[in-house]
């Protein structure tokens, strides 16, 4: 296996050699989009990174290009809330709270560039262009290398919450962790039907990339955890996944509730957001070839807490004995 791939999970720019690839013929911008785009990067090519050319910046279908809107707005939209409006009316709940909401919404449309409204492909095009400039243009040397391919010491499980980024706390740099982010930051058991996602970095990260450290990593706070905490788990499943996907966790939250069942709800969840990363750790050894490396030295398994509440970090082996807390 290529680490080719991984490679191309990245954000790439459609460089002009890739113009007439299937990228590029996949975008299918609408004119005005376009024109928005090219005349952005044309008009100030001296300053902007060498990516912002007369291409778009990012290979994105189209529907996920934000349309400039305005009075010639799309009949489409204007469809897409009618339907909107439809479907509450439908409902029954178009009362004036709904009403309102629909027509906050189609303002929020109408709204012209320079407007307070959110405009997320300019935000990723401002991130994109701050990291070109100040990481990628800066450190040509690291980039180089890792066009070659990657070897990561590190693969690390964390939380997909949005305050938990493990390249920002533990400060990654490209190339050092070989990252899967979840609800709740859980590994599942070994089990070639089910979390085969989960099954297939693992397998990767391990025989492929052969990490040395997998550290799990915990949180503060943690909304999957505190679901996992307050779910029944009688009679039909409230959510589509979200159940089914903490359950992995259910170890901990009966070790939890045995040992610490007379606390407040709030201190259980912070024991269960540990335990649950335990959990995590057992079910690592249920992979033939965690268990491999484990036996053959090159591989070790870490536990990892982060409190962004009070800024400190824990780490602890497979023994589950806790290190003293760093603190920043
Ligand atoms: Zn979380």
């Amino acid at each position: 296996m290529s680490s080719i791939t991984i490679n191309n999970w990245c954000f790439t720019p459609v460089s002009p050699a890739q113009s007439s690839s299937s990228v590029a013929t996949k975008l299918h911008l609408r004119p005005s989009v376009s024109a928005r785009l090219s005349s952005s990067s044309s008009s100030s090519s001296n300053s902007l990174p060498s990516l912002i050319r007369n291409e778009p910046v990012f290979a994105a279908p189209a529907p996920l290009i934000t349309p400039i809107l305005g009075e010639d707005m799309g009949t489409e939209y204007e469809e897409a809330i009618a339907g909107l409006k439809k479907l509450i009316s439908e409902k029954g709940e178009l009362g004036p709270v709904a009403a309102a909401k629909v027509d906050q919404i189609t303002a929020e449309l109408k709204t012209p560039d320079g407007g307070k409204a959110f405009d997320p492909v300019e935000r990723l095009k401002t991130g994109f262009i701050k990291f070109k400039k100040e990481k990628y243009e800066t450190n040509p040397a690291l980039y180089e290398e890792l066009s070659k391919g990657q070897s990561p010491k590190f693969m690390v499980f964390a939380c997909s919450d949005s305050r938990v980024c493990p390249s920002h706390v533990l400060d990654f740099q490209p190339g050092e962790a070989f990252v899967v982010r979840n609800v709740a930051n859980m590994v599942p058991p070994f089990d070639k039907v089910k979390h085969t996602g989960v099954g297939s970095a693992v397998e990767y990260a391990v025989l492929h990339l052969k990490v040395s450290n997998i550290v799990v990593i915990g949180h503060s706070a943690c909304g999957g955890i505190k679901g996992l905490m307050s779910f029944t788990f009688e009679g039909p499943n409230s959510t589509d996944f979200i159940e089914d996907w903490v359950k992995i966790g259910l170890p901990a939250k009966s070790k939890v509730l045995a040992e610490h069942g007379s606390k407040p709800f709030g201190d259980q969840c912070t024991c269960c957001e540990k335990e649950a990363v335990n959990v995590s750790l057992s079910n690592l050894l249920t992979y033939p070839f965690v268990r491999d490396g484990l036996v053959n030295k090159t591989l070790a398994l870490k536990g990892g807490y982060y409190d962004f509440v009070n800024g400190s970090f824990e780490l602890w082996g497979l023994d589950f004995s806790l290190s003293p807390p760093t603190s920043v």
